[in-house]
């Protein structure tokens, strides 16, 4: 029809047109040996390496990964301590201009549950309050040696106004919920899909 103009193409589904910033940081908490360079492996890489040494010589490390082409056009930078958990005491680089942050226990280690909560107050020493917060509980898939049940993970989770997600990094169970939660939250506050 004359003088009706072409409908608008629809906009694309980008980061900006969401709200979401280009690149999204994400930082991986937990005690040592809990999976968090595991978690980061099996999402960035899609496999898991039980063989695999802690990085050696470094602070922490960066992987950016592409989200999926169904979902926003973002891109996450997943940071990952490379051992310096184990200082107490990580550089407020680490944390400045997080989004969100990963606090990772292990399943069949119950103190890693407990030390979940003094990672929470050294990412708020360092880190603004409007984050978004996901614990994870991974190694689900050592089930006969779960010492925390989804029920205490799940209490603590919401205690501290946390998603709460199981995963395990070495089946890869619910691993891309954690990252793919983290950016359908910031897009639209959509619940994280959990357990
Ligand atoms: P990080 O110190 O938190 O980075 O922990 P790592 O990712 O280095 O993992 C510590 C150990 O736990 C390694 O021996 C891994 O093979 C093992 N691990 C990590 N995730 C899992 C998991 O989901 N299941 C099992 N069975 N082992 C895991
Ligand atoms: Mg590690």
């Amino acid at each position: 029809l004359l003088g009706s103009p072409a409908p608008a193409p629809a906009a694309p589904l980008e980061g900006a047109g969401l709200g979401l910033p280009p690149r999204i940081k994400v930082v991986l908490l937990g005690d040592s040996g809990v999976g968090k360079s595991c978690l980061a492996l099996r999402y960035t890489r899609g496999w898991f390496d039980a063989g695999s040494k802690a990085t050696v010589g470094a602070a922490f490390s960066c992987v950016t990964v592409a989200l999926p082409h169904s979902g926003p056009s973002a891109k996450i930078d997943l940071w990952d301590t490379a051992g310096q958990e184990r200082y107490q005491s990580l550089a407020p680089l680490y944390y400045r201009g997080a989004h969100a942050s990963v606090i990772v226990y292990d399943v069949t280690q119950r103190e890693t549950l407990a030390k979940a909560a003094w990672w929470l107050d050294e990412l708020r020493r360092y880190a603004g309050q409007h984050m978004v917060l996901v614990l994870v509980g991974n190694k689900t898939d050592l089930a006969d040696q779960r010492q925390a049940t989804e029920e205490e993970g799940r209490a603590l989770a919401d205690s501290i106004g946390a998603h709460y997600v199981e995963t395990s990094a070495a089946t890869g169970s619910h691993v891309a919920e954690v990252f793919e939660g983290i950016v359908a939250q910031m897009a639209g506050g959509l619940p994280l899909s959990v357990n």
